[in-house]
């Protein structure tokens, strides 16, 4: 679980707030302010861990309140967020908070609301929060964040504490990023670090991307090889696989979804990823060794999440494929 010490960066605001929740003073409205892909939504998310932890260091990670918060279920941390576009964050879900706020806490000590991309309140939904800020409930915090604190109004500026994040330093971006993205090399690394300046969820982005399409060029091809009467084709596009298990996991995503296509060709149907390759599978095989490869995508997708050794299942999956197939 992501804690204060393992929060990339930006040292003095960690400082500033991990003491705050130590010592039990967190701010009733804090903001969060800085540049997209900058970890502020991360941040928020352990704060408001942490004011609902019933453990120690908060958030401990382990306590109920925790395993609820980083579900995304715990029944007193509320998150609203607004579009992108201006004025996309209404005036109703603030009056909704309003109500609610005045209401005790469910299960922990603290009711914790989380308003992402706050910029985007309409000026009526704002001057609705600030009638809760100006006397807060004793149990309440409020997380804004936005881009620049300076994009809302001043009377609510003034009842917030602000907090001005940074993108981290490369290196620091560089040791976040091998901890989140243990499978891509470190070259990849540096070079997405380079490009985006420490900026780790465009980083994440990025990397999340190239995979999905990287998958969508891969997963036709080896269905094609998989029909082919030679083995090796297939082995050689897998290999990457074994490496890389982002890539694995995007590719298997992909396949399933072409395999299904295939079926529902098969069936008389219409393809919702039309593609040469797959109607060339759907034509080589028999319904029921399309249902067999179905399948057999969807078993190696579940051990692949259950960290099943990578090389050991990329053989696996070439094989059974293979044999499905009827090769
Ligand atoms: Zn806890």
């Amino acid at each position: 679980m992501m804690q204060f010490s393992n929060f990339a960066g930006n040292q003095q605001v960690i400082q500033a707030l991990s003491s705050a929740v130590e010592e039990d003073r967190l701010p009733h409205a804090i903001i969060l302010e800085g540049p997209e892909g900058c970890g502020k939504r991360t941040l928020a998310g352990i704060l408001a861990a942490a004011a609902v932890c019933s453990g120690t260091p908060k958030p401990c990670g382990a306590c109920s309140h925790c395993v609820k918060a980083q579900a995304g279920s715990h029944p007193d941390i509320f998150v609203a967020s607004g579009g992108t576009a201006a004025r996309s964050f209404h005036v109703e879900t603030i009056r909704f908070l309003r109500s609610d706020a005045y209401i005790r806490p469910n299960e922990a000590s603290h009711k914790v609301y989380l308003l992402f991309r706050a910029e985007s309140m309409s000026e009526q939904a704002q001057n609705a929060l600030l009638k809760i800020l100006e006397e807060p409930p004793p149990h309440v915090i409020f997380i804004l964040t936005c881009v620049s604190a300076s994009a809302l109004l001043s009377t609510i500026r003034s009842r917030a504490r602000i907090f001005s994040l940074a993108p981290p330093s490369p290196e620091e971006a560089l040791r976040v990023l091998r901890g989140k993205l243990p499978d891509v090399s470190e070259e990849s690394l540096c070079a997405a670090v380079e490009e985006w300046g420490g900026n780790i969820g465009r980083i994440l982005d990025s990397v999340g991307n190239s995979r999905a399409q990287e998958a969508a060029e891969l997963a036709p091809q080896i269905l094609q090889a998989a029909i082919l009467r030679e083995e090796f084709p297939l082995l050689r596009l897998a290999a990457p696989l074994i490496r890389d298990k982002d890539l694995f996991r995007a590719v298997l995503e992909r396949l399933s979804n072409l395999v299904r296509d295939a079926c529902v060709i098969r069936a008389g149907g219409k393809a919702l990823f039309p593609h040469a390759a797959v109607e060339e599978f759907s034509a080589a095989l028999t319904r029921e060794r399309l249902m067999a490869v179905s399948s057999l995508v969807a078993q190696t997708r579940n051990s692949l999440e259950r960290n099943a050794n990578a090389a050991l299942l990329v053989t696996t999956l070439c094989a059974s494929l293979r044999s499905a197939v009827g090769r």
